[in-house]
């Protein structure tokens, strides 16, 4: 459920019209609803366990405004640099709610989390937990840690978002936990915490998180009789959303949450869950305008605003995004298909392929649904295209949380060597 609706019409973003927006700001712009963030949490945070640490994937939306908005629920953060790191603790969100995760932290890193006091360090390597105990006896600290373990399960999701199987490079290898753990529990600062497992994104069955939690539990009753304090299992991210009006919706927070406590449930350890794209995605839109209708040979193509530079999930995963128009259709509307491009030069910049929606003209705008996670936080300023402007509603109110980026910061920092005077 989302606060994106059609109200005199028009689409608006709770109580606000986008048409509103664009007609102050232009195009394109991301738009994040205040009251689909707030209800994603709630609904989410409730379907798990009371003592549940909710530390919301900010790689899925890192804006501080949207962090700010889900600190003030009381989320945590997973974060996967420092960068991440710093953007958490920017939007008031303690250190002792945030967990480090990432296949390749640098010493660096390690050393901006330890001082900031995280929560959990999950940690993917031996090698890695070598650089961590030296960081951390530099500092004079213990590094809290749970090591991500590689269950070797299929999430059943696209290639390019699963990460759960033996041959990516996610995880300490099934085969390695044991004595990955041994390592750690000789080394004079670390302090062994918990387990962590993360198989995949956009996951749409159950199964494949109840083969990889049932793994982990069996794996936390070994560690224990081996001597570990397991005292935390962080089950990672990974719930999917529905992309498609017309697809069967993904299983929802409840049946999720009642796994995890369902196959959790002996072991007394606090858990800690990742979601990601399951609290933003359906929470924001990516509004554009139409550039131009071009006819080609065979087809009708919609020029954007727009532009893979700006969601690049089409391009990247072959993602479906519903795209509807900003004002909305009548009786009388005439509808055709067309296919949804940017302007950026290369020909995966295209959001969408044979699409029907209403004849389109020149300042029409439309909006890309479902654009909340893995939005704006992968976009580039590909083609000197300048990062889009991004918007939080609140009821009657909105308010810019990121200006588009301008000349200055487009390429102001770049420079002119002496020899080119
Ligand atoms: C990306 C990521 C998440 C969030 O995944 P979603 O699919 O957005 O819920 C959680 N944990 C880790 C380690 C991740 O890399």
């Amino acid at each position: 459920m989302n606060h994106f609706d059609y109200k005199n019409g028009e689409l608006h973003a709770e109580d606000v019209a986008l048409s509103a927006i664009a007609a102050e700001i232009g195009t394109p712009f991301y738009c994040y609803s205040t009251a689909t963030l707030e209800r994603h949490y709630r609904v989410f945070s409730e379907a798990m366990q009371k003592d549940a640490l909710v530390a919301f994937s900010v790689k899925a939306n890192g804006n501080l405004a949207v962090l700010k908005t889900l600190a003030s629920l009381g989320a945590g953060a997973d974060v996967v640099s420092g960068g991440e790191l710093k953007r958490a603790l920017a939007a008031g969100i303690p250190g002792e709610k945030i967990v480090f995760s990432g296949v390749g932290k640098t010493k660096a890193e390690m050393a901006l989390g330890l001082k900031n006091r995280i929560y959990q360090f999950n940690v993917e390597s031996e090698v890695e937990l070598l650089a961590l105990d030296e960081v951390a006896g530099a500092l004079g600290v213990k590094a809290p840690v749970a090591f991500r373990v590689n269950p070797d399960v299929d999430a059943k999701t696209h290639a390019k978002i699963s990460t759960g199987g033996a041959e990516t490079k996610f995880g300490v290898p099934w085969s390695h936990v044991h004595t990955a753990y041994a390592t750690a529990a000789k080394l004079k600062n670390i302090e062994i915490v918990g387990v962590d497992v993360h198989i995949g994104s956009q996951l749409t069955d159950l199964a494949p998180f109840e083969a990889a939690f049932t793994r982990v539990v069996e794996l936390v009753g070994d560690l224990r009789r081996e001597g570990h304090a397991i005292s935390r299992i962080d089950l990672g991210g990974g719930l999917g959303v529905p992309y498609r009006n017309d697809n069967l919706p993904p299983p929802d927070p409840a049946a999720y949450g009642a796994l995890a406590a369902r196959i959790t449930k002996n072991t007394g350890a606090r858990l800690i869950m990742e979601p990601g794209r399951l609290i933003a995605a359906n929470a924001g839109v990516l509004v554009a305008g139409v550039i131009y209708v071009k006819q080609g040979e065979n087809k009708k193509f919609l020029i954007l605003d727009a532009a893979m530079n700006d969601l690049i999930r089409p391009a990247f995963y072959d993602a479906y995004h519903e795209i509807v128009p900003v004002a909305a259709p009548t009786a009388d509307t005439q509808w055709t298909h067309y296919d949804v491009v940017g302007p950026v030069c290369e020909t995966s910049d295209i959001f969408a392929a044979d699409r029907p929606l209403p004849v389109l003209k020149s300042d029409d705008k439309v909006a890309i649904l479902t654009a909340g996670a893995y939005g704006a936080t992968m976009s580039s300023a590909y083609n000197a295209r300048p990062l889009a402007a991004e918007v939080l509603v609140k009821g009657g109110e909105w308010a810019v949380v990121r200006p588009r980026m301008d000349d200055d910061a487009l390429f102001g920092n770049d420079r002119i060597p002496p020899w080119l005077g």
